[in-house]
């Protein structure tokens, strides 16, 4: 369990983490989303004991990060920001450093350095420098640090940050795998990521908690959610198709770009039956037919903007 108790980090006169509470159980991979300069790195890095809060405190498997930091510590694994700055050594060098202090002993060391090193793929790496290393090889050595001890909690700041969409593939199922026996907290600007990867979202802005859900929940919020958008090809007229929609009860709107028509529902209404019974009815020609989530960056930008402006 993670406890966050009214957080709060002050740098002069800016209130960087602003009374922050909130609780993450195990199995939970909760993402932490808001706008740059929200507060996120901030936040984990007090988490994480790297960083002592002005006010507030935070326990980790009920260790106070700060009256009982090696227990904390123990407990945590942590992604900073960017890649590990040990340029001059190599992963080899590096995971067996991080190994002797993290106080593993030597088999326990040599096992778990293999196994990390098969996970992230740095087998072709090992014994390169690594500042020579590409930025996506740094963040996998950076993740395979955060897990060598095999920790209960996972704080990895934009764990994905500097990967191809492949790496980006392989990390998002190896945190998913990792998911079911910790609690992991990810920080993320990438939206497709809480889709892909958390079970929670906070969304924070100005160092203050603006919105606290399942990414379903926060998509429920668009304005696109159960929308039925639907293309279609240039045999069909497309005012027709338009003004039959526009005439069926259950719509309330609808809008279009090019070929492409979104009906929005009445609220509580699923449109989607009714579009394919009269798409089959008047033989529309489609080429694409499908119900919206809804946009998480469409709530995402509704619940910052005015917030990180202010
Ligand atoms: P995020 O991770 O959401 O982008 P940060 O936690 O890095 O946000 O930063 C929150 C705010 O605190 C920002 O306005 C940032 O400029 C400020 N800040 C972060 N670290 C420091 C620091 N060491 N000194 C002064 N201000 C800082």
């Amino acid at each position: 369990m993670i406890e966050v108790r009214s957080l709060t980090k002050h740098y002069g006169n800016l209130t960087a983490v602003d009374n922050l509470s909130f609780e993450v159980a195990p199995g939970e991979v909760l993402g932490f989303l808001g706008p740059n300069g929200a507060g996120k790195s901030t936040t984990m890095r007090m988490i994480a004991g790297f960083l002592t809060p002005t006010s507030g405190t935070a326990l980790v498997c009920g260790h106070d990060v700060q009256s009982d930091a090696i227990a904390a510590r123990r407990a945590i694994g942590y992604l900073p920001e960017g890649a590990p700055s040990y340029p001059e050594m190599t992963p080899r060098s590096f995971l067996a450093f991080i190994a002797a202090i993290r106080g593993l002993a030597t088999e326990t060391a040599s096992q778990r350095i293999a196994a990390v090193t098969e996970q992230l793929h740095l087998e072709s790496v090992f014994d390169q420098p690594i500042d020579t290393l590409s930025k996506g090889f740094r963040r996998r050595v950076g993740l395979a640090q955060a897990i060598l001890h095999d920790p209960q909690v996972l704080i990895l700041d934009e764990p994905t940050d500097g990967l191809d969409p492949n790496q980006k593939h392989e990390v998002r199922n190896l945190i998913r795998a990792m998911a079911s026996d910790k609690i992991i907290v990810i920080s993320t600007h990438i939206l497709e990521e809480v889709h892909a990867v958390c079970s929670r979202a906070i969304i924070i802005a100005n160092g203050q908690r603006l919105a606290d859900d399942t990414p379903a929940a926060l998509e429920a919020r668009s304005r696109y959610h159960q929308a039925v958008s639907l293309t279609v090809n240039e045999q069909t007229d497309i005012e027709s198709v338009r003004t039959t929609l526009r005439n069926l009860p259950d719509v309330r709107s609808i809008e279009n770009d090019e070929r492409t028509i979104i009906a929005f529902p009445q609220p509580g209404t699923t449109l989607l039956p009714q579009v394919t019974a009269l798409a089959n009815q008047h033989g529309w020609q489609l080429d694409g037919l499908q119900q919206e989530r809804g946009r998480l960056d469409e709530v995402f930008r509704e619940i910052t903007v005015g917030e990180a402006a202010a």
